[in-house]
C-alpha cells in the first residue's frame, strides 16, 4: 500500500485489483461499477462474494457506511467500498436521514414515503420550510483497518405533488437549487453528474486513484 501526505491528511491510494462493492441492492452496484470502471479496480460485489449485510446501526450516513465497509473488508480480506445516503428534510429536523429507505416500509413503497413526508411537513404548519438535502457518505476500508470518507450534499426544495418517473426513491419530489425540473423529470445522465453521489464519488477519485 502506498501513503501519501496531502496537506495534513493522509490518504490512501487503491492499487488495481479487487475492490468489494459492500451493497445488495444491484442498482448501486451497476452505478458504482460504471463510476469506478475507468481506475483499473475490479469491483466484485458483497452478494458475489456471498458476504452478509450487517445491520446499520450507525447514527450518522457517514457511520452507517463505515460499518458496512468495515465489515466486507474484515470478511474479505480486500479493500472495501459502502455508500450511505438519504434525504434530510429541514422542517423534520433532518428526517427521514439515515432512515430514508426505511420510510418506504418493506414493499420499499416511495410513492407512500414521499405522502408521509408531506403530511409530517403540513404537520409542523402552515408556514413549514420546504428546504431539504440529499446527503451521499462513502467509506472506504482496508482489511488492516484504515478506513476513509467522502460525503456528498446537494440542496434543493421539495415539490407537491412529486414529478417525473425517470429517478428512484425520492428522486421526484426534489428540486435541485437553481433548476426547475424535479431529480425524477431530468435525463439520469444529468442527474449522476450533479448528485450527491456524483459530488462524493469526486472526491473518493481524487483521494484515491
Ligand atoms: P441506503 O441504501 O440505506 O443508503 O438508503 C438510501 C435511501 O435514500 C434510498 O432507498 C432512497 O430512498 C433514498 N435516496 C438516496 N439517494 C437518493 C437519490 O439520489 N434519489 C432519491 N432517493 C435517494
Amino acid at each position: 500500500m502506498s501513503l501519501e501526505v496531502l496537506g495534513a491528511q493522509a490518504v490512501r491510494k487503491l492499487r488495481p485489483g479487487k475492490l468489494v462493492i459492500a451493497s445488495h441492492n444491484i442498482g448501486k452496484v451497476r452505478e458504482i461499477r460504471a463510476l469506478l470502471g475507468p481506475y483499473g479496480v475490479e469491483p466484485v460485489s458483497a452478494a458475489e462474494l456471498d458476504l452478509p449485510e450487517p445491520e446499520e446501526t450507525g447514527t450518522t450516513f457517514v457511520a452507517n457506511a463505515e460499518l458496512k465497509a468495515r465489515a466486507a473488508a474484515d470478511l474479505s480480506g480486500l479493500p472495501a467500498l459502502a455508500d450511505d445516503s438519504g434525504l434530510c428534510v429541514e422542517a423534520l429536523g433532518g428526517d427521514p436521514g439515515i432512515l430514508s429507505a426505511r420510510w418506504g416500509g418493506p414493499e420499499k413503497d416511495f410513492d407512500e414515503a414521499m405522502r408521509l413526508v408531506e403530511r409530517a411537513i403540513a404537520a409542523t404548519g402552515p408556514d413549514a420550510s420546504r428546504d431539504a438535502h440529499f446527503v451521499c457518505a462513502l467509506a472506504l476500508a482496508w482489511p488492516d483497518g484504515h478506513v476513509e470518507w467522502f460525503e456528498g450534499r446537494v440542496d434543493g426544495t421539495l415539490v407537491n405533488p412529486p414529478r417525473g418517473q425517470r429517478g428512484f426513491g425520492y428522486d421526484p419530489m426534489f428540486v435541485l437549487n437553481g433548476m426547475t425540473e424535479t431529480f425524477g423529470e431530468i435525463d439520469p445522465d444529468h442527474k449522476h453528474a450533479v448528485s450527491h453521489r456524483a459530488l462524493a464519488f469526486e472526491q473518493l477519485v481524487a483521494a484515491a486513484f
